[in-house]
C-alpha cells in the first residue's frame, strides 16, 4: 500500500494542507495519505504552538470524513527532535506492507540537502513535490526518486488562522467545517 507522509506542525491544519493531501491521492498512485502531527520540541518554547494533542484532535477532525486521509501521532512517542529518516525507518519497521512516499513543497525540497542522511532517504523513498509559487525549478528536480505535481495553492498559513482567531474574526472555509466548529466553541489560539 503506497502511503503518503505530510508532515507539519498543522497549528492548525487548514485547508491549503488538505488540498495538497488530496491531490497526491487523486494524481499520485497513494492510496492513503497520513497527515503526520510534529510534536512540540520541548527544547523550543513556542508560545503560539498548541498543545500535541489539542492539534492532532483538529487534524482528527479534519479528515474523519475522507478515509483516504488519516492523522498520525507518531512522533509522539519517537526522541526529539525527530528526524524524518528516522521515522522513516521507524514506520518502514512497524508497517512493512506499506510503502512511504514523502509530501513536501518546492521550497522544502531545496533545503532537503540540510536533513539529517538526506541522501538516504532520496535513495530509498520517492518524493512528491508541489511546486509553490515564485519557486524555481527545485534542486534535486530531476532525481528519479522526485516527482514533480502542479497542486492548486491556497495562499492560506496556519500563522493567518492563528492571527484571525486573536482578532475575534470567523476562520469559516479556511479550515473544515469540524474543525471551525470546534475552534468556534473553543478559545484556542484567541490569547
Ligand atoms: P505556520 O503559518 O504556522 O508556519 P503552515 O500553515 O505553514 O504554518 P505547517 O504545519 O507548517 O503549516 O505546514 C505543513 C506543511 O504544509 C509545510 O511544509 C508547509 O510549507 C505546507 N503548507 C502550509 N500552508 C500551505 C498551503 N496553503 N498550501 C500548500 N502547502 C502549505
Amino acid at each position: 500500500m503506497q502511503t503518503g507522509l505530510f508532515f507539519g506542525s498543522f497549528n492548525p491544519i487548514h485547508i491549503g494542507h488538505l488540498i495538497i493531501a488530496n491531490h497526491m491521492v487523486e494524481y499520485g498512485d497513494l492510496t492513503q495519505v497520513w497527515m503526520v502531527v510534529s510534536p512540540h520540541n520541548p527544547l523550543k518554547p513556542k508560545k503560539t504552538l498548541a498543545r500535541d494533542f489539542d492539534r492532532l484532535h483538529l487534524v482528527r477532525l479534519a479528515v474523519e470524513d475522507n478515509s483516504n486521509l488519516r492523522a498520525s501521532n507518531v512522533e509522539f512517542d519517537l526522541p526529539q527532535p525527530s528526524y524524518t529518516v528516522d521515522t522513516l525507518a521507524y514506520l518502514a519497521d512497524k508497517f512493512p506492507e506499506r510503502k512511504f512516499t514523502l509530501i513536501m513543497g518546492g521550497d522544502n525540497l531545496a533545503s532537503l540537502h540540510k536533513w539529517k542522511n538526506y541522501e538516504q532517504i532520496l535513495e530509498h523513498y520517492p518524493i512528491y513535490v508541489y511546486q509553490r509559487p515564485g519557486a524555481e525549478k527545485p534542486v534535486f528536480g530531476a532525481h528519479p526518486n522526485v516527482r514533480i505535481f502542479e497542486a492548486p495553492l491556497l495562499h492560506i498559513s496556519a500563522t493567518y488562522i492563528r492571527q484571525a482567531r486573536k482578532e475575534g474574526k470567523s476562520v469559516r472555509y479556511l479550515v473544515p467545517d469540524p474543525v471551525f466548529e470546534y475552534l468556534d466553541g473553543s478559545d484556542m489560539y484567541k490569547k
